[in-house]
């Protein structure tokens, strides 16, 4: 579903940031990537969103080379991925609902399948009665859930998270966790979590990919936050 193949990123200041990833990720696998601040984590994501372009290497979305993508072709790419991020990016003037709903604008869908499409990815993340409010009127935690919501809400098949909970206390952070790896479980959605968050990884266990000096150094199956 996702491939990397020997992948590399240099920065235009000639800072080598990842070298030579090789990464297969199946089709409704989760797996957290982890490493020190720095090694890559978010580059990899930006690659797969294709925020980003690799130096070198090739990356395969279901089957399909990112490498020649066309610029038009982009939006239909992104479509099929939802991004969650460690700061909330929710529309502050906008309500709940209006925030989710945003994200489909583009769709052309009558307001009946609007509503239902949004009404069903706030009950799968537990605020249907927060749909009237603003962003400023809920917990950090319900604002990832909404974040959440919104990036899942046209029903993607890959769900890139980075660094989702940076902002939450321990609690709300293991609740966040256990939310996604429903969605991954309900929907069938890949997820890629790339995280700091030693508790999750060690309470909720997945496949880690760990990076380091932009090599992976473990990959494996129901791992622990450090080897
Ligand atoms: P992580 O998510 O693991 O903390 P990042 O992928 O954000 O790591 O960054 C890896 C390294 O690349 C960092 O040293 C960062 O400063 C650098 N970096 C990120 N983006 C750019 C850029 N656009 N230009 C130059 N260096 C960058």
């Amino acid at each position: 579903m996702i491939q990397l193949k020997k992948v590399s990123k240099v920065f235009s200041n000639g800072l080598k940031v990842l070298d030579n990833i090789e990464l297969t990720v199946q089709k409704n696998e989760f797996l957290y990537l982890v490493g020190p601040s720095g090694a890559g984590k978010s580059t990899l994501l930006k690659l797969i969103f294709r925020e980003q372009h690799p130096s070198q290497g090739e990356i395969y979305i279901d089957n399909f080379l990112l490498n020649t993508i066309q610029a038009d072709q982009i939006p239909y790419l992104r479509r099929n991925i939802g991004v969650v991020f460690q700061d909330f990016k929710l529309l502050p003037k906008r309500t709940v609902f209006e925030n989710i709903a945003f994200a489909l604008r583009f769709l052309n869908y009558s307001r009946r399948r609007l509503r239902r499409q949004v009404t069903q990815v706030l009950s799968l993340v537990g605020l249907n009665e927060k749909m009237s409010r603003l962003p400023s009127e809920l917990s950090g935690g319900e604002q990832q859930r909404i974040c959440i919501a919104r990036a899942i809400v046209n029903n993607p098949s890959i769900l890139l998270a980075d660094e989702p909970t940076g902002n939450l206390d321990p609690d709300t952070s293991i609740d966040i966790i256990q939310l996604l790896s429903k969605i991954n479980l309900l929907r069938n959605t890949t997820m890629i979590v790339a995280t700091h968050n030693q508790a999750i990884v060690n309470d909720i266990r997945k496949r880690v990919i760990e990076l380091k000096n932009g090599k992976i150094v473990r990959d494996q199956q129901l791992g622990a936050y450090c080897q």
